[in-house]
């Protein structure tokens, strides 16, 4: 399939779910292109996908300086402290900040303010990475000196499994996180935004009200 066509139908998919459950805003569709070639990802471009999320530093500078500059880059993987340097001045947007030492180097590299996501453990599964729901209003408040970090939104990954209301039940609770944090009007955490949703449970997402959906595989996955 081209990513045109898998474009087409994801969009449909949204559009649908969006007006079932009244939802107000269309949310922004990332193509995670970690698994396929910088051809692949022009193809995406051309199909009008701005927005590409990346897991590893050499995927996300190899894209970046294949595509053009209106395209905008997320990174949503995990990023070891001794690379911060390496990549956050190209970052748009970082998804995975889940440790006060991360913020620490992000902070003191970075040259202008980095838009980033909260990762939550929602779940509570042992090998995730993020903070505890319970943990993010303390994570926030240490947060507040940061200059050069500001937090647009949370960040989960559901767990891998079939019982899609097991998977809302952790939705619906980033979400309200989300609505909790919004109300402490906090300056370096505006928090209007939520990351979550993959090639498998995107619909859900979309039903509990996310801004960004991440889709690999059923977006540019399968190369033809
Ligand atoms: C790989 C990845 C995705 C996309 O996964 P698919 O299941 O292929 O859609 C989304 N988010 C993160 C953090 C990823 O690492």
């Amino acid at each position: 399939m081209s990513v045109k066509q898998n474009l087409n139908k994801i969009e449909e998919e949204i559009s649908n779910h969006i007006e079932k459950n009244s939802i107000s805003a269309q949310p922004h569709v990332i193509a995670v292109t970690k698994y396929v070639t910088i051809e692949r990802a022009k193809e995406a471009y051309q199909a009008g996908i701005r927005h590409f999320g990346e897991n590893r530093l050499e995927g996300f500078k190899e894209k970046k300086a294949a595509l053009p500059d209106d395209a905008i880059f997320h990174f949503i993987g995990s990023l070891q402290s001794r690379k911060v340097k390496d990549v956050i001045n190209e970052v748009d947007y970082f998804h995975a900040l889940d440790r006060l030492s991360l913020a620490k180097e992000i902070n003191k590299r970075a040259n202008h303010v980095i838009s980033c996501f909260v990762q939550v453990n929602v779940s509570g599964e042992e090998s995730k990475h993020g903070i505890a729901l319970d943990e993010v209003n303390e994570f926030l408040n240490e947060l507040k000196d940061y200059e050069n970090i500001k937090i647009v939104g949370l960040m989960t990954m559901a767990p891998l499994t079939d019982d899609a209301s097991y998977i809302k039940s952790i939705f619906h609770d980033l979400r309200h996180k989300k609505e909790e944090i919004q109300q402490f009007n906090l300056e370096h955490a505006p928090c209007t935004e939520l990351s979550m949703g993959m090639s498998n449970d995107y619909q859900i997402a979309v039903e509990e009200g996310t801004t960004f959906v991440r889709i690999g595989t059923k977006l540019v996955g399968e190369e033809e």
